[in-house]
């Protein structure tokens, strides 16, 4: 599940911003997620809530922002917003664009209460 993974990767970004022998735990990540990075929210949180225990990410919540997606058409520049593939431009109704904003996914912060 792809998930899964990036539930795997948050969880290892955030254990490395702890440091060796603290006993700080973090109480929360700060996550940036495109509407079209493919990522699904609830199964993201699912996964995050199942591999979290004892660690030291047990008692911290996810913190999601979302990214609207944006994109450019390739005929006649507009720049309109598209929440999935599939969308055509909504002046010239051509499917050829430049995706600008959404397909991203990134930690912005981890908090740690020391
Ligand atoms: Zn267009």
């Amino acid at each position: 599940m792809h998930e899964l993974s990036i539930a795997h990767s948050i969880l290892s970004i955030a254990e490395n911003a702890v440091p060796e022998n603290s006993k700080a735990f973090v109480t929360s990540v700060g996550l940036q997620i495109g509407e079209l990075s493919g990522i699904e929210i609830e199964s993201l949180e699912f996964a995050f809530s199942v591999i979290k225990a004892d660690t030291l990410l047990q008692n911290a919540e996810l913190d999601i922002q979302i990214i609207k997606g944006e994109a450019e058409c390739s005929e006649c520049k507009t720049i309109f917003s598209l929440s999935s593939y599939g969308t055509c431009c909504p002046q010239c109704k051509s499917y050829s664009m430049k995706i600008l904003n959404g397909r991203e996914m990134r930690v912005l912060n981890i908090v740690v209460d020391e």
